[in-house]
């Protein structure tokens, strides 16, 4: 899914380009309204902040509008009067506020892409690793074909180590998107759903401390 992340503050759109691709999307970040219109008709879903160098940000989204039917999610700053109806009447299909947490702006992504796609699209989120399966429209999780049943903490843990299984997540990198981006809770509370996820799922293994850094999602042997 080719995400453009139209946003002319590169501290913002770096690390969102880098989260968003974590994520399994193909992010194009674009600074200004007029490189924005010219690759919207390319792209299956626009991020678009509304305060740009060069056209005003619903401008920019009433001229998207124009040319394809691609959805638009629109982030606004703090502050600004975000006014719905206006938005709506821009052709905006949801928006964010700033700031906002990746694991948001992903539900977000993908409830407006499953809304815009229709049910052609539907049953095809689904990560698979070994004999576990992880639905992540229908929030299940498997093991060998038995249903596993998970709070949401837990399930949203496991889908965020399912989504790049074997890679090392570090500690920080999960409280961030699991928990969120400014959370300043118990470490303990890792290490507890962490605990709970290896218990549920029949087997230590799943869920490998790498000391140091964090965790890991490895098939058990
Ligand atoms: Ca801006």
């Amino acid at each position: 899914m080719h995400i453009l992340v139209v946003e002319d503050d590169p501290s913002i759109s770096e690390p969102l380009v880098a989260g968003l691709a974590r994520h399994g999307f193909e992010p194009e970040a674009v600074a200004t309204g007029a490189e924005a219109l010219t690759a919207a008709p390319r792209a299956d879903l626009v991020l678009l902040d509304l305060g740009l160098p060069d056209l005003d940000g619903t401008e920019v989204c009433r001229r998207i509008r124009e040319l394809t039917s691609v959805p638009v999610i629109v982030v606004s700053a703090r502050g600004d009067e975000v006014d719905r109806v206006v938005l709506l009447e821009t052709g905006a299909d949801d928006y964010v506020v700033k700031p906002f947490g990746l694991r948001e702006l992903v539900a977000r992504i993908r409830a407006v892409a499953r809304r815009s796609a229709g049910p052609a699209a539907v049953g095809t989120e689904e990560l698979v690793v070994g004999p576990l399966r992880v639905d992540l429209r229908a929030h299940r999780v498997e093991v060998d074909g038995t249903e596993v049943e998970l709070t949401p903490k837990e399930f949203d843990l496991l889908a965020h180590l399912a989504g790049d299984p074997g890679a090392a997540h570090t500690r920080r990198d999960i409280l961030e998107e699991v928990w969120d981006p400014n959370w300043y809770g118990s470490p303990k509370t890792l290490d507890v759903h962490v605990a709970s996820l290896r218990r549920k799922l029949g087997h230590p293994e799943w869920i490998e401390a790498v000391r140091g850094v964090g965790f890991r999602l490895t098939v058990p042997t």
